[in-house]
């Protein structure tokens, strides 16, 4: 029989729990504290006495992932982490030491229905959508290893939050596509606000393009930001890659972005993948990352508030690509800003831990058959 999980119980259920075990009714709230800071175990538990500690051990669970895999960066800038979910699912968190504050990468779904050509998250499929507790645990990781942290006395952070150990920014950009599980995003960033103290403008979430999910976000009203994984500037390159470019269309998915920009007054960001792909002789050619549509995609968004974040593609061994050289990438750059358009080299973090999206959970996949 699978243990109860303790974090997914109200404050009421938690409280009965504790009575049924005998104990009285405060260890409810202290282990409520414990839970909201990510304690992983009950020995972590210290101001519980030891045999209570035990028995917990033996008949619950703390939070509704464990770690199963954690990957260090040499720099000490970004966490891997690799978490199984009750099920026996697995999924995708990143903790990014910045110098504006700490960002936590989360995922939404358990694998991924979109399909993009070019994503080793969508290789085995959806399994299912995340639980808005299952997403808010993977905060509660970050934030566990923040305190418990060696690397977070650098004096970094000069615009950032006064507390280096606590999580500063959420991105809801991992595995899975967001608006396909909308409310329970929407669940969760609600908790983030008020249970973390996380302001909405530090919170993004990314869409491959669900029209009626933007159309939702609007509807919630909350000023959080919006980034759209864009890949292409026309509809013709666009479905050779993102099959969902066949359900909506490019000016659909910009006109219901720019709404949502508008009402929040905020700018909207643009994730553009560089890829490239073998020749014949095996030589890489520029595939979406052409002088012609860093044109085209300036075209597209001009006179627009919006940030491109260019991202050379991180290889990914069952993908068809190839990465563009550094002279390509910044060719592509250099266009993009005689445009007009506010742009950025996403610098790559964590290439040492293998920091390609789905990779860890396909890799570990593939060696449990
Ligand atoms: S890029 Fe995002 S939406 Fe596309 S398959 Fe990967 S996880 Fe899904």
């Amino acid at each position: 029989m699978t243990k109860p999980i303790l974090f997914n119980f109200t404050d009421a259920e938690l409280t009965d729990f504790v009575i049924q075990s005998g104990q009285p009714k405060f260890r409810a709230k202290q282990i409520r504290e414990w839970l909201m800071r990510g304690a992983p175990d009950f020995a972590s538990m210290k101001n519980l006495p030891e045999i209570l500690r035990n028995d917990l051990d033996k008949s619950a669970q703390t939070l509704p992932v464990k770690i199963v895999k954690k990957l260090q960066s040499a720099d000490g800038e970004t966490t891997k982490f690799l978490l199984e979910l009750f099920d026996g699912e697995q999924i995708e968190c990143v903790l990014m030491r910045t110098t504006y504050g700490n960002s936590v990468c989360v995922s939404s779904q358990a694998g991924c229905a979109m399909g993009c050509k070019f994503c080793a998250s969508t290789l085995l499929g959806l399994k299912r959508n995340l639980t808005a507790n299952e997403i808010f645990a993977q905060i509660l990781v970050a934030q566990w290893e923040l305190r418990s942290d060696k690397f977070s006395d650098k004096p970094i952070r000069p615009n950032g939050d006064a507390n280096n150990n606590d999580v500063s920014h959420i991105v809801i950009m991992g595995t899975g596509e967001p608006l396909q599980n909308t409310e329970n995003v929407i669940d969760f960033i609600e908790r983030a606000n008020q249970d973390m103290g996380i302001g909405w403008r530090r919170i993004t979430v990314s869409t491959c393009g669900i029209v009626p999910g933007i159309d939702r976000l609007i509807e919630w009203g909350r000023p959080i930001n919006l980034a759209i994984s864009l890949h292409a500037p026309t509809d013709e390159l666009r479905s050779k890659i993102m099959p969902i470019n066949n359900k909506y269309k490019l000016s659909e998915v910009m006109d219901a972005a720019w709404r949502f920009t508008d009402l929040h007054n905020r700018q909207l960001m643009i994730e553009y993948i560089l890829l490239g792909k073998k020749d014949e002789n095996g030589e890489t050619v520029l595939y979406n990352a052409t002088p012609e549509y860093a044109e085209k995609l300036s075209e597209l968004l001009d006179g627009k508030n919006c940030m491109v974040n260019l991202i050379p593609w991180n290889a990914v061994d069952e993908r068809d690509f190839a990465s563009p050289s550094g002279n390509a990438v910044h060719r592509f750059q250099d266009i993009l800003i005689k445009n007009g358009i506010h742009t950025r080299i996403r610098r790559e973090r964590g290439t040492d831990i293998g920091s390609a999206c789905g990779q860890l959970r396909l890799n570990n996949a593939k060696k449990q058959n």
